[in-house]
């Protein structure tokens, strides 16, 4: 079995779901009592946060890298950065250590055209749906096209994320708030919906809504797994 490196606390709500899913799956797979080998680096989100928003991508970059770096010394056999959002710095990381990097796009890529899906929604922070490098890698990879929420809904979804999601605070109304914004994805051509946010599925899950949901944390968690056991 190989150990899986997480650099988690972004925020640390999705980063105990990975954590639990990892150990359950590895279980599932093997019975017994089996659980998964892991380290964990945990950033401080509100330091992450913080510079996400005053967006000093060069200082973000730096403590990635850092992290990613420390799970290699740490003897990780690779690197799963439990957030969409940091994914922006992929190539950076790729680049500063030996270990692979397992992008979540490419879980969430596999998943989506396994289901035959062409056209799919995304919803994450602002950063995610506005910029380029999750949308891209999905168009490049995989021959998906993705649509995001208009800009005052991008506001919302990113709004409860930060102030709500990310503190474990889970609200009905922010929970209709997303459904009904999911409906627009779907009346704008939408075929499913990516919940880009490893926050997002504390929020929303498939028995809320008829639209097929991609679950980026728990499709993530397993490619981790599938790595793990090889
Ligand atoms: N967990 C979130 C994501 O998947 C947002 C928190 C962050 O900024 O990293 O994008």
């Amino acid at each position: 079995m190989k150990t899986i490196g997480l650099i988690g606390g972004m925020s640390w709500e999705s980063s105990v779901v990975y954590y639990r899913i990892i150990n359950r799956r590895t279980q599932e797979i093997l019975g017994g009592s089996h659980s998964a080998r892991s380290l964990m680096y945990s950033v401080e989100f509100d330091e992450i946060a913080d510079l996400q928003h005053r967006q000093d991508w060069a200082r973000l970059e730096e403590i990635m890298i850092d992290a990613a770096q420390r799970l290699e010394r740490g003897g990780a056999d690779c690197v799963v950065i439990c957030t969409n959002t940091m994914h922006m710095f992929a190539e950076e990381i790729i680049a500063a250590v030996k270990i692979p990097l397992l992008h979540i796009g490419d879980a969430t890529g596999e998943a989506i055209a396994n289901g035959g899906l062409k056209k799919v929604g995304l919803l994450g922070t602002k950063f995610t749906m506005e910029g380029d490098f999750l949308k891209m890698r999905l168009a490049e990879k995989f021959g998906i096209e993705t649509i995001i929420p208009d800009e005052s809904d991008r506001e919302t979804v990113h709004s409860v994320i930060y102030n709500e999601l990310v503190k474990g605070e889970i609200k009905d109304d922010s929970r209709r708030a997303y459904l009904a914004i999911i409906d627009k994805l779907k009346a704008a051509g939408a075929e499913g919906v990516i919940l880009g946010c490893t926050e997002i599925p504390l929020l929303v899950s498939s028995g809320d809504t008829e639209m097929g949901l991609f679950d980026t944390t728990a499709l993530h968690a397993e490619m981790a797994v599938q790595f793990a056991l090889g």
